[in-house]
C-alpha cells in the first residue's frame, strides 16, 4: 500500500519540504511535538522502519543520520534529538521508515521529550 509519505514524495499531497535529494527528503511533521520537528524520510518505500533499513541498506541510513546533522545544523543550534518510533506498541503510525528531528533552537531539556 502506498504510504502517506511515498505521496508527498510524488508530490500529490502537500508539504512544508526543506530538503531533498536523490535518496531522502525532509519535511515538517504536519503535527509538530518540538519547535523544531522535521521528518527525515528515505524515498525507498522498500522499508518499514529502521529495523528493516539498517539491515537491509545501512548506507542509506548512514545518509540520513548525515542529513539530520546537516538539518540540525541549519535549524537548530546543532545539537537533536532523532527518534525513530518501531511498531504499533511504540506509536509508529506510518510503516515507510522516517526519522523524526527533533529540536529547537533554545535547547531542549529531558522533559521536553514528549510523546511523539
Ligand atoms: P510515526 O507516528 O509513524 O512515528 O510518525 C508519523 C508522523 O507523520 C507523525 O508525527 C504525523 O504527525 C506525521 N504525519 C502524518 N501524516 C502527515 C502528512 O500528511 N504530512 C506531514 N507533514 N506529516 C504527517
Amino acid at each position: 500500500m502506498t504510504s502517506v509519505f511515498t505521496r508527498i514524495i510524488e508530490r500529490e499531497i502537500p508539504a512544508d519540504v526543506v530538503y531533498e535529494d536523490e535518496q531522502v527528503i525532509a519535511f515538517r511533521d504536519i503535527a509538530p511535538r518540538a519547535p523544531v520537528h522535521l521528518l527525515v524520510v528515505p524515498k525507498s518505500p522498500d522499508y518499514a522502519d529502521v529495523v528493516e533499513l539498517a539491515a537491509g541498506d545501512p548506507a542509506l541510513l548512514a545518509h540520513l543520520v548525515a542529513t539530520a546533522d546537516a538539518l540540525a545544523r541549519e535549524h537548530t543550534g546543532g545539537d537533536f534529538r532523532l527518534v525513530f518510533n518501531t511498531g504499533e506498541g511504540a506509536g509508529q503510525t506510518v510503516f515507510h521508515v522516517h526519522a523524526h528531528l527533533l529540536g529547537s533552537r533554545a535547547g531542549m531539556t529531558e522533559e521536553s521529550l514528549g510523546e511523539l
